[in-house]
């Protein structure tokens, strides 16, 4: 039997805040165990929560950046159940009542773009953490961190819109991307800043009911992410082609294993005893305030996409790259703005700095070829002091030791020959000392004229201006 996936993922974002959602301690990752905490976040009796307005500008942001609708009234709810790192024995989220509904957001799937609609954004406070005492070495402990009890959270909710493992990748990435250009969410991965539980079905080609759910929980990459939607994939499939059924549960992604196991029986909301929260009066977000949090919003991935390729006439795909990170766009702007060709601008930023940047692991705004340099040297081959090749030199000299394209170029010895005397008198010497090849050339393997480009580059290293050298190879290789 062959079927359709069906995903829909819930994706929660650690907001980048100074404090806490309902209480003034900071959020800052690492700190001592508990040293971040107060009475309100370590739940202690008859303390109150005070909402963060921060939290409710980041929310309100993501939803206009989503197109969502701002709901004029929302409400907090509390999420009843029990857990040592949750000391109220309860959660305040939203949940009747969230603060955006209704968003979407566009992917691209081989080429063709593809809405996936977002059912719900909500404001809610993290649990803390528990860590155990196996990895210290103390299997009978468990210890108790709050710091994290009450950091900020917006959870994103898709529709189950998502078809493959590749839609829900892109789909998390194209988030994560919108969130880091909102700077909403620092978005590290590693540190739990962004994470992601999947739904995933399965259900036969052309039925319309979705098939029975599976909620893979808790994963922070995408490399997890997809792997574990693949092996849920196979497990269903495995089951239902049994003629068995599939059950509604909660499972775990082991990566270690590259396998998914279940942790427990779908909850169902009643189970959590979901009510309005007592302690904080119902939200209320005016069209006024909704309008300033408008005019606060950056240019969007998708908007800088469409200018850079009407702009800067880019290919959609290099648009994608380059606008893929706010950091690596202001970076190609920045160059592209001070050289003739925006293209060739284009090609170095995603070819050269990606790659030192991702090599090295550092920021955009780290690297040791700065817009500037880059802009210099770009300069040095439309103005034909250096070729194509001599640049890949430069660019490592500025890689490794810094220091400025010119700078290089003349310490170097790296200045192109344009001199036509020059290169005419390398040509010679190669096609005088190798007679079979240019008889080889003359009866018609024309494919050796760039064996003969190599030699004379080779000879020159690198320096002889490659257009001149063409035509004065083939000048003198027809003469021979
Ligand atoms: P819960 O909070 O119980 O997990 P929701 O109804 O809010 O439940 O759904 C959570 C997610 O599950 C949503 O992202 C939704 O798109 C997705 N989903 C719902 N039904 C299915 C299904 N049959 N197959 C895959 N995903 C689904
Ligand atoms: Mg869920
Ligand atoms: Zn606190």
């Amino acid at each position: 039997m062959e079927y359709e996936t069906v995903i829909g993922l819930e994706v929660h974002s650690q907001l980048s805040t100074a404090s806490k959602i309902f209480c003034g301690c900071p959020t800052t990752f690492g700190a001592a165990p508990n040293e971040n905490t107060c009475p309100v976040c370590l739940g202690l009796p008859g303390a109150l929560p005070v909402l963060n307005r921060e939290v409710v500008e980041r929310a309100i942001m993501l939803g206009l950046a989503t197109g969502s609708s701002i709901a004029p009234r929302s409400r907090f709810a509390r999420k009843n159940y029990f857990y040592p790192d949750l000391p109220k024995g309860y959660q305040i989220s939203q949940y009747e009542l969230p603060i955006c509904e209704k968003g979407k957001l566009e992917i691209v799937v081989d080429g063709t773009p593809k809405t996936i609609g977002i059912t719900r954004i909500h404001m809610e406070e993290d649990a803390g953490k528990l860590i155990h005492g196996e990895n210290l070495g103390q299997p009978d402990s468990s210890y108790v961190d709050l710091n994290r009890a009450c950091v900020p959270l917006l959870e994103i909710v898709s529709e189950p819109d998502l078809r493959s493992s590749e839609e829900a990748k892109l789909y998390l990435q194209k988030l994560k991307t919108i969130l880091e250009y909102l700077g909403v969410s620092d978005c590290n991965m590693e540190e739990g800043s962004l994470r992601c539980d999947a739904n995933v079905s399965l259900r036969p080609v052309g039925q319309k009911e979705f098939g029975t759910r599976a909620e893979i929980k808790n994963m922070n990459s995408f490399r997890y992410l997809q792997k574990a939607i693949e092996y849920e994939v196979e497990r269903q499939k495995a089951i239902l082609d049994d003629g068995g059924k599939v059950i509604q549960e909660t499972r775990l992604f082991n990566p270690d294993k590259g396998i998914t196991a279940s942790m427990r029986g779908k909850e169902e909301a009643h189970d959590y005893r979901y009510f309005p929260d007592p302690d904080l009066v119902p939200l209320e977000v005016d069209e006024a305030w909704v309008e300033r949090v408008r005019a606060t919003l950056p240019e969007l991935p998708d908007a800088k996409r469409d200018r850079f390729v009407a702009h800067y006439g880019l290919s959609v795909y290099d648009a994608t790259v380059l606008s893929a990170s706010r950091d690596v766009a202001d970076y190609f702007e920045t160059v592209a703005g001070a050289v003739k060709n925006p293209k060739g601008a284009a090609n170095w930023v995603m070819g050269d700095v990606l790659r030192i940047v991702n090599d090295r692991k550092i920021a955009v705004a780290d690297c040791p070829v700065t817009p500037a340099m880059l802009a210099e040297m770009i300069g040095l081959i439309e103005d034909n002091t250096i070729s194509g090749k001599i640049a890949k030199t430069v660019m490592e000299e500025m890689e490794a030791n810094g220091g400025s394209p010119k700078d290089i170029v003349a310490k170097k010895g790296l200045v192109q020959i344009t001199d036509t005397s020059a290169i005419e008198k390398a040509v010679d010497e190669i096609v005088a000392a190798n007679p079979g090849q240019v008889e080889q050339y003359k009866g018609g393997n024309e494919k050796l004229l760039g064996w003969f480009v190599g030699q004379v580059m080779r000879a020159t290293k690198g320096k002889a201006n490659p257009a001149m050298l063409n035509d004065i190879l083939k000048e003198r290789l027809d003469r021979a």
